[in-house]
């Protein structure tokens, strides 16, 4: 539920890299088109879009303390991440409306699409691959209920299954790298190597802090407590359960001369073990921190012909020494940040990675054994016009295949600096335009963005 849009200059770069058509100025639009903001419209903030973005209540003085800390340490306070400046510290929207999620499914389907009767939408199917005739789309072939259908596109078919399986879907179909396809016996009808590639992704780490104060969420993880939390967004979605409580982040420089931030915090009142699975130990609070732009590239391939068979993954990570200095440079910030007087009143003892591990070696240990995904895999299916992209960045169209478009997180050319829901309902909203053959929004040309006043000097 995260609202972050990533930086202006990450999509200047994507026009750069041969996304023809979205960079910041044309992109902008779309991002206001498809919220409507909590504090109203303005230059940055979307009016009246379908998905919901709220301004969270910060109502925990520990979401005080990190933006206070963050300012001791010398970095800026921002409003808006996602307005004039993503850099420094402060609240982070959420894409929540009345304390529900506002997800494309809440916001699009149920709000905007349920009476429509030019769509039909049918769960619980698995695409096996789309078929193509001749050079052009004509359709594809699920399974549902245990028997194999073909629904028939009369124009276009749009494959929108995220940066894991639209790859997976194009192979299976056909398009990809030629001699992978040949090997599991697909037919190919065009070799593009660079389907699967180029695999981007971001790696975080959890590093937390005793809380000397009864005041973190601790109370509220025990099971009977969170009956009583729940019970209460039952009644009319308000109360703690109302919030992702990732309200509070940052977003920085790791060294001078970094164009934008490429460093970001999600910070949560509490303790967070194994993705929620782990039994809370301690009043804590912690950040999820991580590198933005890394340099290391993954890749998926197929493990098999059989569309039930998950690809092979490998994302790669860690693979370049200024991706591992990064890291550890996260880890050093923090505690920098967390040892700041904001913090004195509730500082307990480090929990992870605890003071034990220090030198380089042992925060790369440390990371090795303890980095996670954000969950945000990317750029699989990239735009642009170069021997490894396979979508047309004008189009939409798969390189080589007429009438089939890919619209998703795969089709970023490189990773942005934040978190993708966002951007991916941006790229769905001119993807619209541009399929529907309407006119464009206006670029946003001068809207104003900010640039660090002392960026090759400090961090
Ligand atoms: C646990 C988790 C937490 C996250 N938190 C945040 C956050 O707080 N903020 C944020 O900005 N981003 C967050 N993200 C990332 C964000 O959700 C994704 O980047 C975004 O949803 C990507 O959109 P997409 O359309 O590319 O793919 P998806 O949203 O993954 O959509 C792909 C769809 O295709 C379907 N599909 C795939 N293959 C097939 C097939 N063969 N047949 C039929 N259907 C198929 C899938 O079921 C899925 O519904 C989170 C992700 C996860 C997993």
């Amino acid at each position: 539920m995260v609202y972050i849009r990533g930086n202006a200059l990450d999509y200047d770069r994507w026009e750069e890299e041969g996304a023809t058509g979205w960079d910041y100025a044309h992109c902008l639009p779309y991002f206001k088109k498809s919220t409507h903001h909590s504090l109203g419209e303005n230059e940055y903030r979307g009016g009246n879009g379908p998905v919901g973005v709220t301004r969270p209540l910060m109502n925990n003085p520990l979401y005080h303390a990190f933006i206070e800390a963050g300012k001791q340490a010398g970095y800026p306070y921002t409003d808006d991440f996602n307005g004039f400046q993503q850099e420094g510290f402060g609240p982070m929207d959420s894409t929540t409306w009345n304390g529900m999620r506002s997800s494309a499914s809440v916001a699009h389907l149920h709000q905007q699409s349920a009476a429509r009767t030019n769509l039909l939408a049918e769960t619980g199917c698995l695409v096996t691959r789309v078929l193509i005739e001749g050079g052009r789309a004509v359709g594809v072939e699920y399974r549902h209920d245990g028997q194999l259908k073909i629904a028939r596109a009369a124009k276009s078919v749009i494959l929108s299954g995220g940066a894991i399986n639209s790859p997976q879907i194009l192979m299976l179909s056909g398009v990809g790298p030629a001699n992978h396809l040949k090997y599991h016996g697909i037919n190919v009808q065009v070799d593009l190597p660079g389907v699967g590639q180029n695999l981007q992704d971001h790696l975080e780490v959890c590093v937390q802090q005793e809380c000397t104060k009864s005041i973190s969420l601790y109370k509220w993880q025990q099971p009977k407590n969170m009956v009583k939390i729940a019970l209460r967004w039952f009644y009319n979605q308000g109360g703690l359960c109302g919030s992702s409580h990732f309200e509070a982040a940052g977003f920085i420089r790791s060294r001078a001369g970094v164009s934008h931030p490429d460093i970001q915090y999600h910070f949560v009142p509490c303790q967070v073990l194994d993705h929620g699975r782990g039994t809370i130990t301690h009043e804590a609070f912690q950040v999820h921190v991580g590198q933005m732009r890394q340099k290391s590239r993954g890749y998926l391939r197929l493990q098999s012909n059989d569309p039930t068979q998950h690809p092979l993954i490998d994302p790669n990570y860690l693979d370049t020494e200024q991706d591992r200095w990064e890291m550890r440079q996260c880890i050093k910030l923090t505690r920098e940040i967390f040892n700041q007087p904001a913090f004195d009143e509730f500082r307990g003892k480090e929990l992870r990675p605890g003071l034990h591990c220090n030198a380089d070696d042992e925060l790369d240990q440390f990371v090795r054994q303890f980095g996670d995904s954000t969950y945000h895999p990317s750029c699989t299916c990239k735009m642009g016009t170069d021997s490894l992209s396979v979508v047309d960045p004008v189009s939409l169209n798969v390189h080589g295949v007429s009438n089939l478009k890919v619209v998703d997180a795969s089709i970023m050319p490189s990773i942005v600096s934040g978190n993708l829901n966002g951007p991916v309902l941006m790229m769905a909203e001119k993807a619209a335009d541009v399929i529907r053959g309407r006119k464009m929004l206006k670029p946003a040309y001068n809207v104003p963005v900010y640039h660090p006043p002392t960026l090759q000097t400090q961090r």
